[in-house]
């Protein structure tokens, strides 16, 4: 199954945080800084990065009086994966700015490892993740810098293993001059599955704990999408990963699939549980995804 969109999965917002954490990334840290100053913590001693990640009852609003996020509670082990889907605005993005704490909660609360989010120094908290986005993350330079922005210490070995691990190897050699082809400054000068590959190479390169996943809907031919299937599977085992999601086989195959509302959890589970239950998922399944299988 390609090119399958869920038409509730519009990810402006998502695609706004993207952007704000690359391009304008100092911008929105400066912002941040200044409204954050002095809340940020050191991070205790001897903190293990299982990758586990848990909300409790956590309430948010960015303005008072309007709160986008309820009642949310979730409990998400090592290494597992969690697909969340539902309308534009539901609130899915926002759960992923809340985790990367870029925004503190107004109730209730998140652990990371264990830990809450407001106990650690912001970098050390932000070390644990790795985030595949859509072509936004590339910059001008060559392909081997492009990838080693996952780990700026990374040998070429580390940077071509990644790749191989992406996938992303064989392309890369069939460029002129290989790893050191040169990306202009959109990255036009490579195909829209080519850039994606790059992305999960850089995050396999990063080696984090935890993974959060913007699934891109791209046009792609099928080879490459097989290939970026496998370079996902191949990136997301063992780690903790949050896709908010547009591949069907990425719905399926999550460890459980949170459906959300307005802020809430309307409904969770595996899509076999969820589609037996007729609701809500049931629905979007049948009328969105069933013609595009
Ligand atoms: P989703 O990712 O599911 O499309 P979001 O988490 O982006 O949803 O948005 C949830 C709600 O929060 C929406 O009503 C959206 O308009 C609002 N929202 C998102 N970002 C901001 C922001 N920076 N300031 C104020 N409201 C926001």
């Amino acid at each position: 199954v390609r090119n399958f969109t869920w038409p509730i999965t519009q990810l402006s917002q998502v695609s706004n945080m993207l952007q704000m954490m690359s391009a304008a990334a100092e911008r929105v840290f400066e912002f941040l800084a200044e409204r954050e100053e002095g809340a940020d913590a050191t991070t205790p001693e001897r903190v293990s990065s299982d990758g586990s990640v848990r909300f409790e009852h956590v309430r948010f609003g960015y303005v008072p009086d309007k709160t986008i996020i309820h009642d949310f509670s979730c409990d998400v082990p090592p290494a597992s994966t969690v697909a969340i889907v539902g309308p534009t605005g539901a609130g899915k993005s926002t759960l992923m700015k809340l985790l990367m704490r870029f925004y503190d909660v107004d109730d209730g609360r998140i652990l990371v490892n264990g830990v809450d989010v407001r106990d650690y120094a912001r970098s050390d908290l932000r070390r644990n993740f790795a985030m595949v986005l859509q072509d936004t993350w590339l910059f001008k330079g060559s392909v081997r810098d492009n990838i080693r922005y996952g780990k700026a210490d990374a040998t070429d070995e580390e940077v071509e293993r990644a790749a191989a691990a992406a996938f992303a190897d064989h392309f890369i050699r069939t460029l002129p001059g290989g790893y050191e082809f040169e990306l202009n400054e959109e990255a036009s000068n490579v195909s829209q599955g080519q850039k994606q590959l790059l992305t999960i190479a850089r995050a396999v390169l990063a080696d984090r704990p935890i993974l959060i996943l913007d699934e891109a809907t791209s046009n792609v031919d099928t080879r490459t999408e097989e290939r970026i299937q496998r370079a996902m599977d191949n990136l997301m085992r063992g780690r903790t990963s949050f896709v908010i999601a547009h591949r069907l086989s990425t719905i399926r195959e999550a460890n459980t699939i949170l459906v959300l509302r307005d802020g809430d959890i309307v409904e969770r589970g595996t899509h076999t549980e969820l589609l037996s239950k007729g609701g809500f998922y049931a629905e979007l399944y049948n009328s969105q995804f069933k013609a595009a299988v």
